[in-house]
């Protein structure tokens, strides 16, 4: 009567440890790391995963962690008082403090919110100069953008929803410039087959896994000169565009 219970038992023990194996291929398969965990925090240093952007997004709202976490990174920049009202209340804009290695972007007086200026530096670090030593073998100089505050609704409308622009929590980049003086922009290259159109897919996607929403010259005619990014908050299941 004992002999079959011990085959039952040593049938149940085996399963259990081919689930376990199972499950550890796994976990080795996915490899998730910090980077990909909603919950850890997010540091600057961190490969790009996919609960970064989202954690960039979530720091709207959050002045003193934002900056706390720009202080991180070696910047000299200027965290600007909270001026504006109503939809057009800007919180946590960033000015960068003169000319540094670690992000040039054009005009200096560009001052976006404090999650976008993250963004653009993780992008700027980890795609931007990525993709310009790959393709070009050289570094990029400076990002040029058009700027970053606007007060008005999506698309200039007098009515619907309030742009991104309106709380600085959006920049658009017009163009790239590398060691060497190139100059790469997005209406003069994107339609082209060649290096530099290339170079601007890639740092396209690469924006995707960054910011909430990235639009680009395939989007519409409006954006045929520039990409479009911001840091909208649309929570940790809300919708992301990639255009
Ligand atoms: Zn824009």
């Amino acid at each position: 009567m004992r002999i079959p219970n011990i085959i039952g038992l040593a049938r149940r023990l085996i399963w259990l440890a081919i689930f376990v194996f199972a499950l550890l291929v796994l976990f080795a398969w996915l490899r998730p790391g910090r980077e990909d965990m909603p919950w850890t925090p997010l540091s600057l240093s961190d490969p790009i995963g996919m609960s970064t952007g989202r954690k960039v997004a979530r720091l709207t709202g959050d002045r003193d962690g934002c900056i706390a976490l720009l202080e991180t990174s070696g910047l000299e920049f200027d965290a600007l008082e909270p001026r504006g009202s109503d939809q057009c209340r800007v919180e946590d804009a960033i000015r960068l403090d003169g000319t540094q290695d670690l992000l040039a972007m054009t005009p200096r007086s560009v001052a976006p919110s404090c999650p976008v200026m993250i963004g653009m530096l993780i992008w700027q670090n980890q795609v931007v100069q990525a993709q310009a030593q790959e393709i070009f073998g050289q570094r990029v100089a400076r990002i040029e953008t058009f700027g970053s505050f606007s007060c008005r609704r999506m698309y200039g409308r007098s009515e619907g929803a309030w742009s991104e622009h309106a709380r600085a929590n959006a920049i658009d980049i017009g163009a790239f410039v590398l060691a060497d003086g190139t100059r790469i922009s997005v209406l003069g290259d994107w339609p082209g087959e060649g290096d530099k159109a290339m170079f601007l897919r890639e740092v396209r996607d690469g924006a995707c896994d960054l910011f909430s929403t990235v639009l680009s010259p395939e989007y519409n005619a409006a954006h045929a000169d520039h990409f479009h990014f911001d840091m909208a908050d649309r929570g940790e299941m809300g919708w992301r565009a990639c255009r």
